[in-house]
């Protein structure tokens, strides 16, 4: 099947309350103006390189999200026009952020990544550390930033019931912490689910889904 059959199939599926992230890291502009002209303009980019290289020459009606690992000292390239940042695993990140929002003039909307994977190789705060981090003084003073919702990524195995209980903790976790929602903590999104796994996580309640290859095919 093409990119816009593909896309239109995994759309007509998802419940309405799903908002699907087109994940576009290594595709060729070209590929991804396929999924643009078939009305969907909200990607995801896992490198700030990369995600830098495709809103200068992509439309700029496109709603960009930063969904891999950003380091401090990138967050100014994309502070003027990031979308969503998936992917504040510290609070060091989070002030950075905040500092170069209120540059820009701007709120900048985050998700904390939470770590549920059974994997040494997955970035992210585990439940205690992003408690800790929403109940500190310094958090309740960052002006420019808003804390939307929780991203979180399970462990690559094909374990289904395994998947579905790492994003079940994440889900419970996402109801504890709407009940502390304050001015600059506001969560809505619950970003979890891939290809090979998004509709276990539908399941156990995401409403932000990332997926690449299931649009695009295999990335060579
Ligand atoms: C690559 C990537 C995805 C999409 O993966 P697919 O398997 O291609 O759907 C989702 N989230 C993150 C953080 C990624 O890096």
């Amino acid at each position: 099947m093409s990119i816009s059959e593909n896309l239109a199939t995994i759309k007509s599926a998802l419940p309405k309350e799903v908002t699907l992230i087109v994940v576009t890291k290594t595709q060729s502009i070209e590929k991804i103006l396929e999924v643009y002209h078939a009305n969907h303009k909200q990607f995801g980019e896992n490198k700030v390189q990369e995600l830098l290289a495709k809103y200068e020459q992509l439309p700029k009606d496109i709603e960009w999200h930063l969904i891999g690992h950003l380091q401090t000292n990138k967050v100014k390239y994309i502070a003027p026009f990031v979308h969503l940042i998936h992917s504040v695993d510290s609070f060091g990140l989070l002030k950075e952020i905040n500092k170069q929002a209120k540059k820009c003039n701007r709120i900048i909307n985050c998700l904390l990544q939470i770590y549920i994977a059974k994997e040494e190789t997955k970035f992210g705060l585990d439940f205690k550390e992003a408690e800790g981090l929403i109940h500190s003084k310094d958090f309740s003073e960052l002006q420019n930033i808003n804390i939307t919702g929780l991203m979180g990524m399970a462990t690559n195995t094909d374990n289904k019931e395994q998947i579905g209980n790492e994003f079940h903790s994440l889900s419970l976790f996402f109801n504890k912490i709407k009940e502390l929602a304050s001015f600059n903590l506001q969560p809505e999104i619950l970003s979890m689910g891939m290809s090979s796994d998004y509709r276990i996580a539908i399941k156990e309640g995401s409403n932000m889904i990332r997926v690449g290859s299931s649009i695009f095919g295999e990335r060579s």
